[in-house]
């Protein structure tokens, strides 16, 4: 099968890495020369508005997806009408911009923080009263890792707020006191099947992710799975759709979801019996999803901005560094790295977790964290 795909990050060259061992071959429409996906397939470097290009990419590929949220949509309009292109443009106009995704959540009933649209300063201002203080500015589209967002703490701050999101449209949102954050990814396939993973838990530091861990037999499981699942039937979705959930009480909140496969999902790479990499090419392909199962508990640390020194992370047992090939540079996701309990106990996966952490160059406090999340669950 040839699969093109929209964009040549991580995300495209596990994709394609997934791929290869269903035979399949790939082809990157990507406008960044050092696109780290292009070494899995063909690379045509050009700009997404380039229609030649595109067409090119339509004339070869049977099957089109995309790695990101802010790829043009009309590209997306016009490939699918040439090709068979999965999550669908309809996903994907929804996904992209915070406005209709959360307006889409409150028509299925899914919890959300409170949130308004604003289009001008004396409308956040207004905007404020009704969600409350303290409030979070993002902007409506274009933002990821915490970029375009702002916190409003007190009226004195809207002002400073609204100049750092750039005065373009948004939505403001209360934020949420919450316990624990999540998120689903579940798949859905061209047939209508659907299989779900594990729930993961995950942590930012500077609204980039840091560190994933999956959830077996989370008591929320089932809660997560009934919100996502509303989500791909109401949009006949095809592919992977990872949802990002806020823990309050027992009860689950949506923060947004992505039509793509997830960063907090790459610990399946290893840790699941179905990646979410393949199960995203089955899907889109029409073949039988995978099993989504997991046998044992799984982290996953991101590596931003630099590189540790390989040898050390695979002196700690089970533990499998992917390194993107990117450039290192401060706040770029370059690699990752996935840990599978092997059976020592939770104390000896914390402590593993921690020592990954360290290598990652995280700070003290998210090992702590872990550490009190441990003695919690054994005292
Ligand atoms: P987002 O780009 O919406 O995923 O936001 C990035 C991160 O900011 C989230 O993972 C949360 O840690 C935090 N965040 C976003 N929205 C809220 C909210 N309404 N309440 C509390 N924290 C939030």
């Amino acid at each position: 099968m040839r699969i093109g795909i929209l964009g040549g990050g991580q995300l495209a060259q596990m994709m394609a890495q997934s791929g290869a061992g269903l035979g399949m071959e790939f082809m990157f429409l990507c406008p960044d020369a050092l696109a780290c996906a292009a070494p899995y397939g063909q690379h045509i470097c050009a700009p997404f508005q380039d229609e030649k290009a595109s067409w090119q990419l339509a004339r070869w590929a049977e099957v089109v997806t995309y790695e990101f949220e802010n790829v043009p949509l009309d590209l997306v309009s016009s490939l699918e009408k040439q090709v068979e292109l999965h999550p669908s443009s309809g996903a994907l106009s929804v996904a992209r911009d915070r406005l209709l995704e959360k307006s889409r959540f409150r028509e299925l009933d899914i919890p959300t923080a409170e949130f308004m649209p604003v289009e001008g300063l004396e409308e956040l201002r207004q905007a404020v009263e009704i969600v409350g203080l303290p409030a979070i500015l993002k902007t409506r589209t274009q933002g990821y890792d915490g970029k375009g967002q702002a916190v409003i703490r007190k009226i004195e701050d809207i002002a400073a707020a609204w100049a750092q999101v750039g005065g373009v449209p948004c939505i403001v949102e209360s934020v949420v006191r919450f316990s624990r954050e999540l998120s689903i990814i579940a798949v859905r396939g061209r047939s209508g099947e659907v299989a779900f993973y594990p729930l993961s838990e995950n942590y930012h530091r500077e609204g980039i992710l840091r560190l994933s861990l999956s959830c077996l037999n989370d008591p929320l499981q089932f809660q997560a799975q009934r919100l996502i699942q509303r989500l791909l039937e109401d949009m006949q979705y095809v592919g992977v759709l990872a949802l990002e959930l806020f823990q309050v009480g027992e009860k689950l909140y949506a923060n947004e979801m992505a039509p793509r496969v997830h960063n907090s999902g790459h610990w399946t790479i290893e840790g699941a019996a179905t990646s979410q990499f393949e199960n995203h090419l089955r899907a889109i392909c029409g073949m039988p999803l995978g099993e989504t199962g997991a046998s044992a508990a799984a982290a996953m640390v991101n590596l931003v901005g630099r590189l540790p020194d390989e040898a050390a992370i695979r002196e700690i047992p089970n533990a499998t560094p992917h390194f993107y090939g990117k450039g290192e540079r401060p706040g770029r996701k370059v690699g990752h790295i996935t840990l599978i309990d092997g059976g020592e106990g939770a104390r000896v996966f914390a402590h593993r977790v921690a020592h990954l952490l360290k290598l990652a160059g995280e700070d003290e406090g998210l090992a702590q964290v872990l550490n009190d999340k441990q003695s919690a669950q054994t005292s």
